[in-house]
């Protein structure tokens, strides 16, 4: 008799199902492996949008990696798709100059010394931030150091945090908040000081490359979907494109393939429900009636991006970080370089900017104005992510659940399951890869005997 393998279905083709499934076909005997996505395309909230009057298909909003990001780049490496990456040695702060200089933009370069070792490789760099008064620079780099070194006591948001260390003003606000808002799309005062610190640590104290940036050369639609499809495939992972998953029960889906289509059954051994977590309750609602997490406590954060096009190049560098700006950094889109195609990031964008796309577009148009005076604008396109991450504020940590659910057929996986690090690509992959292993020790265990889902 023919070996009828182990049926395995994920639910979100995000980054966490998708890398769940990566893993998956990696056993060594691997399961059947189904993949069920509710929209057409693969990737998540690390897609893309096709705008169809200008035949443009542009991110919902930049996405960039870590060095420090280990199991993203790994799993970029595994599926061929690093080469679609540009690893950026330099980070650069842009600082509008007041005094005799008003106005001019001052640029300040983040890289590694040549000759200085781990960990005093980017005091040169630091030292150099400028726009922070000499005693400002000294104190930031006592503050670096007491939050390697230090220990802050849980519950703590990182702001009351850095005024325990005695953290002047202007360095919390021109440094530690834009670094925060990137990381977080959150600010200080929610955020934990303990998840901060890791993140600190990670970035500042690891190794020499850490905190060096890899940023994606084209839109993430065509790396997550067009060019990781035909690897999925290879890969005997079959994907069910548009089809929502109702509910999840113990051993089977219900689906609906189309808004026409009756809802069918779709039969399994083990599941990973990979879907957001206002998503999650909603399939599996035992999750919630049993009290294994609790969606109320996720606080949503917005993201936007503003896309446009100047008549001219603004700045030689790839990318820029405005600490003290409405618009938080400005990337050159990379496929768009000779049109002179840019994207200003905003996270946090509902509190920071407003909730109102015409209004986000006003400010940051007249903002860019006062940035570049001599350019022109034109095509302005706004987008927002309101539920685009969650909020790491204090209490967050106890609330995030593990892989496991109220069924042991049944695992979660999602960048919000409990990870250890912000809502990213980086913990989207980390909570896949768990929950795909969780799944191969349920399957490998599981008796000889125990009939097997046609
Ligand atoms: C605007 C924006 C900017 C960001 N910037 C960065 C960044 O610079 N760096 C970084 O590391 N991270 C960034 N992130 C975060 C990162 O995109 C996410 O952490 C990551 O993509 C989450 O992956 P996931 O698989 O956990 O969830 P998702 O990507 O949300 O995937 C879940 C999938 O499940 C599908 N689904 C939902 N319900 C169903 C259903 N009923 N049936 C079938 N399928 C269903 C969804 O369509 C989706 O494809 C950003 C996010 C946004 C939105």
């Amino acid at each position: 008799m023919p070996q009828i393998s182990r049926k395995v279905a994920i639910i979100g083709a995000g980054l966490s199902g998708l890398s769940a499934a990566i893993r998956l076909s990696e056993m060594e005997d691997p399961p059947e492996i189904h993949l069920f996505e509710s929209l057409a395309h693969l990737g998540g909230r690390a897609s893309s949008n096709w705008f169809p009057d200008e035949k443009l298909l542009l991110d919902s909003a930049q996405h960039v990696t870590m060095n420090c990001c280990t199991e993203m780049l790994d799993f970029l490496r595994r599926t061929d798709l690093l080469r679609f990456w540009k690893l950026q040695p330099e980070m650069t702060f842009c600082v509008r100059q007041t005094g005799k200089k008003s106005g001019k933009l001052a640029f300040y370069p983040l890289k590694n010394s040549r000759i200085l070792p781990k960990p005093l490789h980017l005091l040169p760099s630091l030292w150099g931030l400028k726009f922070l008064t000499l005693t400002e620079r000294f104190e930031l780099l006592g503050i670096l150091r007491q939050i390697r070194h230090g220990s802050p006591s849980p519950g703590v948001p990182f702001r009351d945090w850095l005024e325990e260390l005695l953290c002047p003003h202007r360095v919390a606000e021109l440094f530690f908040g834009p670094v925060i808002l990137s990381a977080f799309s959150d600010q200080m005062e929610n955020v934990s000081a303990q998840i901060a610190q890791s993140v600190f640590r990670q970035i500042f104290c690891g190794p020499r490359d850490a905190w060096q940036m890899w940023v994606p050369q084209a839109p993430l639609r065509e790396i997550f979907d067009s060019a990781l499809t035909p690897t999925l495939e290879k890969r005997g992972i079959r994907i069910h494109r548009q089809t929502s998953v109702k509910r999840l029960f113990a051993d089977r889906l219900v689906l609906s393939p189309s808004e026409t289509d009756a809802p069918t059954e779709f039969p399994f051994d083990a599941a990973i429900l990979a879907v957001p977590w206002h998503r999650a309750g909603k399939i599996l609602p035992e999750l919630v009636t049993q009290k294994t997490f609790n969606p109320d406590v996720f606080e949503p954060r917005t993201i936007a991006s503003v896309h446009f096009f100047a008549d001219r190049e603004l700045f030689p560098q790839e990318n820029l970080v405005f600490p003290s700006e409405t618009i938080q950094w400005l990337f050159k889109v990379p496929f768009l370089r000779e049109e002179h195609g840019f994207q200003a990031l905003l996270s946090d964008s509902d509190r920071c900017v407003s909730t109102n796309s015409g209004a986000i577009e006003q400010i940051v148009h007249a903002e860019l104005q006062m940035l570049f005076p001599e350019a022109t604008f034109s095509r302005f396109r706004v987008t927002r992510v309101p539920a685009a991450v969650f909020s790491c504020n204090a209490w967050m940590e106890h609330a995030r659940p593990t892989v496991l659910t109220p069924f042991p057929t049944v695992f979660l996986a999602g960048d919000w399951t409990s990870t250890g690090l912000p809502a990213t690509m980086e913990s989207a992959v980390r909570s896949g890869s768990k929950a795909a292993e969780e799944t191969r020790f349920f399957l490998e265990n599981l008796p000889e005997n125990a009939p097997k889902r046609a």
